[in-house]
């Protein structure tokens, strides 16, 4: 359901519904100046449901609907992807299945590389791609709010830089001549009130805290 509003006033108590190390260190650090209790499936053991939708919404509400339901306690979820233009938008909402059964992501950086090369994608025009981060808040009774934010660049190899998570070491943010795997977390998802930062994950964020935190 949407079209709810949702507060996160001080003190309240938020899950973050991601089993992703990653992405949850990311969130503590956004979240830091809200003054939130944060939790995370993977700490309360929850199950990590199956990502059946077809699209970043979808599986961003499946996956908070499922900890919030499970827990009774307002959860947050991000379901996020590389999406590559030379390959028609893969991998997309299955960019951690590229990573492989075990998630090792020098896996999936070099599949997408395999497929660019295949594609015949060799100048920096040819290699665009973006991230995209859609974050659903949902409370237990089943209403929600959804936000999305995307980061354009270009995909290079051989990766760099050992920053950062998942396929960052391949993308090189607009604007820059440093990978997201090169830079320190405060430059690639800062947020500071009217400057949403750099990550997909950080202009969702933003938009986000601004509807429901206490700034
Ligand atoms: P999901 O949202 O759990 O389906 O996983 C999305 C996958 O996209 C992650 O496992 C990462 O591999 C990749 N991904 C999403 N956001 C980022 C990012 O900020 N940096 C690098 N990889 C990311």
């Amino acid at each position: 359901m949407t079209g709810a509003v949702i507060k996160l006033p001080r003190g309240s108590k938020l899950l973050i519904a991601t089993h992703n190390e990653g992405k949850l260190k990311e969130f503590k650090a956004l979240f830091e100046p809200f003054g939130l209790e944060l939790v995370s499936a993977g700490e309360l053991g929850l199950p990590e449901p199956e990502e059946t939708g077809v699209t970043f919404i979808e599986n961003a509400r499946l996956k908070a609907h499922a900890a919030a339901k499970a827990s009774g306690i307002i959860s947050m979820a991000d379901d996020s992807g590389l999406c590559v233009e030379a390959l028609d938008g893969k991998p997309g909402i299955h960019t951690a299945r590229w990573a492989g059964p075990s998630r090792d992501f020098n896996v999936g950086m070099a599949r997408v590389e395999e497929e660019l090369n295949m594609v015949g994608a060799n100048s920096p025009a040819k290699r665009k791609g973006s991230f995209n981060a859609t974050l659903c808040l949902a409370l237990p009774d089943g209403q929600d709010m959804i936000f999305a934010g995307t980061a354009e660049g270009t995909l290079v190899w051989p990766p760099v830089g050992d920053l950062g998570f998942g396929f960052d070491p391949t993308f090189m943010p607009d604007g820059f001549d440093i990978t997201f795997g090169q830079m320190p977390a405060h430059e690639k998802h800062s947020w500071t009130p009217g400057k949403p930062g750099l990550s997909h994950r950080a202009k969702a964020f933003a938009q986000m805290v601004e509807a429901c935190c206490d700034i």
